[in-house]
């Protein structure tokens, strides 16, 4: 197979005053916000599918400013949709490895060269997320995975059998046979692109359900895919809330795999919905999911305390918190609490809240409605029952605005240590210095989750413990940094327990789950003599 370009991680643009690609965001962003709302349509075949079921697509910044009007795909869309990814499934899975390839190492280039400020723009616009966010995810997260893809396809390409004297041994890299059903959360652009892609890439054919909160980016990511070449029907976008085009695909004989990301509850029904229809399937379908996190930072008495104060606004507040890996539970030791606390509130309060179109915005508003009262009861709970020490506010009249929120326990198995919140609200328990051997146990125990957490401290002795003790309670664990912001290539990203398969996006673990390797042997001079020498006769 011929040889690819090496990937490196696409460089993250600053978006500094003064500079060119500073400019043309702005530019992009106001031509954007002032155009009237985007019509998007079901793509099916390669064809815009208007059902007239609008489903409004809003600014979380400016809830009663639309940004598009999605067209929602029906039973019959669904439907359609399958069918067409049928038609087209054989002639993609036939497409050689370096055509595959040649589209999404363009798409990459189209994404992070002239597309670049209509994606930070449309993800900024309809994610809420300031230019940092969105650079980081939008665009330099999404390149790296349809860069980094191709190259871990490759390498499993290479990973092939050993051939004695006299036969020919090879894997061949199969697609699954069928579709996969690519269902996307609100929160990440790049994850929500990933989805189809990676069995794309693989050879499979795929249906695209995003999130509707992020349809607009959705948008404009599907058009570089189409610019770049990717033919029609290989992804079939279905928009719409979830159940129906569930039941739709979950009963298809066709289904081979699922490529979720999103809510532990969503993907057990998921799970659940595969299970009832398991004598339907012509294959056991791949169930692939990312779920929830209840993501931690434990302290101990050595560590230094204004870097852990950054640790924890850092990695709890930004992106409002609707991060899986976002920081939402702290165990700081006594001995360093005071200072840390301090830090972390005066911090807390110089972040601004607010539009993210101007630019000393650090937190926009959270994706919709329904987060914005999820997080304001989790509020309410902390004025309730413990102490609110900075935010606790929220203020729905223009957007889903939450305050960054920072609060302390007196009991390490309160409900805000153990429940996913997916916003800004970080909860501190305070331990005694002496205790940290139980703190370790208390942070393993108390949450069902296992996606990310952190150990902060100088002592190296104290860094080995918590790695050792805490293996199976993150499968992204950190050692003196915040436990977010993994990077393709550097960090695979997944975790265990709740919190899903664990199957690493964006590395060959997560592309090995969308190929059925076939073995072929091939004998050069195959025998003519049925018996074996042992069945001669003794001398
Ligand atoms: P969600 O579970 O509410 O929705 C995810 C997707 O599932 C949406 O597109 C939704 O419409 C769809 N859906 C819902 N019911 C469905 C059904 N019956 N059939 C088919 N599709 C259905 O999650 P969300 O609010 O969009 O995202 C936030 C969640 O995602 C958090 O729990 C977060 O931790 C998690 N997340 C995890 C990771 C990770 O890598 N572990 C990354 C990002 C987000």
């Amino acid at each position: 197979m011929i040889p690819i370009p090496t990937p490196i991680n696409e460089p993250v643009d600053s978006h500094a005053p003064g500079t060119a690609p500073r400019a043309r965001l702005e530019a992009t962003l106001r031509a954007m916000s002032s155009a009237p709302p985007l019509e998007i349509p079901a793509i099916i075949d390669g064809k815009a599918v208007r059902t007239g079921k609008l489903l409004p697509v809003s600014m979380p910044h400016q809830h009663r400013r639309v940004l598009a009007q999605a067209h929602e795909a029906g039973e019959a869309e669904v439907s359609a949709a399958i069918d067409g990814a049928m038609k087209v499934a054989t002639e993609w899975a036939r497409t050689p490895f370096e055509t595959r390839a040649a589209i999404f190492l363009r798409a990459a280039d189209l994404l992070s060269g002239p597309h670049r400020a209509r994606v930070n723009a449309a993800c900024m616009l309809g994610q809420s997320k300031t230019p940092h966010q969105s650079e980081i995810d939008a665009v330099c997260e999404l390149a790296d995975f349809w860069r980094f893809n191709v190259h871990f396809l490759r390498k499993l390409h290479d990973e092939q059998p050993l051939s004695p004297a006299g036969q020919w041994n090879r894997s061949d890299l199969r697609p699954l046979e069928g579709f996969v059903f690519a269902i996307a959360p609100f929160n990440f652009l790049s994850i929500a692109a990933n989805l189809p892609t990676a069995p794309v890439l693989c050879g499979n054919v795929a249906l695209w359900k995003p999130s509707t909160t992020s349809l607009f980016g959705c948008w404009y990511v599907l058009e570089i895919l189409r610019e770049a070449g990717l033919p029609d029907g290989v992804i079939q976008l279905v928009p719409g809330e979830g159940p129906v085009q569930g039941r739709v695909a979950l009963s298809s004989p066709h289904l081979a795999g699922i490529h979720f990301t999103g809510s532990t509850g969503t993907f057990k029904a998921l799970w659940r919905g595969v299970a009832d229809n398991l004598d339907r399937y012509r294959s056991f379908p791949r169930l692939v999911g990312e779920t929830g996190g209840k993501d931690f930072i434990l302290a101990h008495a050595s560590a230094e305390p204004i870097s852990l104060a950054t640790a924890i606004v850092r990695g709890g507040f930004e992106y409002q918190g609707q991060k899986c890996s976002a920081a939402s539970r702290v165990y700081v030791p006594r001995s360093l609490w005071p200072e840390v606390r301090d830090r972390a509130v005066a911090d807390t309060k110089q972040m601004k809240v607010g539009d993210v179109s101007d630019f000393s915005t650090f937190c926009g508003a959270v994706i919709d409605q329904r987060a914005y009262q999820r997080i304001a009861g989790y509020q309410k709970l902390a004025h309730d029952s413990a102490k609110v020490l900075v935010g606790g506010t929220s203020d729905d009249s223009e957007g889903w605005f939450i305050a960054p929120t920072l609060v302390e326990v007196d009991d390490p198995k309160h409900r805000l240590m153990q429940e996913e919140i997916f916003g800004p609200v970080v909860t501190v328990y305070v331990y005694d210095d002496a205790r940290w051997d139980e703190t370790l146990a208390l942070v393993d125990q108390t949450s069902p989750y296992a996606l990310t957490g952190a150990v902060i401290s100088r002592d190296r002795h104290a860094v080995e413990q918590a790695t050792r003790a805490l293996r199976n309670s993150a499968g992204n664990f950190y050692v003196n940094d915040k436990p977010t912001g993994a990077v393709v290539g550097q960090q695979p990203f997944g975790g265990g327990r709740q919190s899903g398969t664990n199957d690493k996006a964006g590395a060959f673990y997560n592309l090995s789950r969308w190929l059925s390797p076939r073995s072929i042997k091939e004998t050069f001079v195959p025998p003519t003599d049925f018996r074996y020498p042992y069945l001669g006769e003794s001398k």
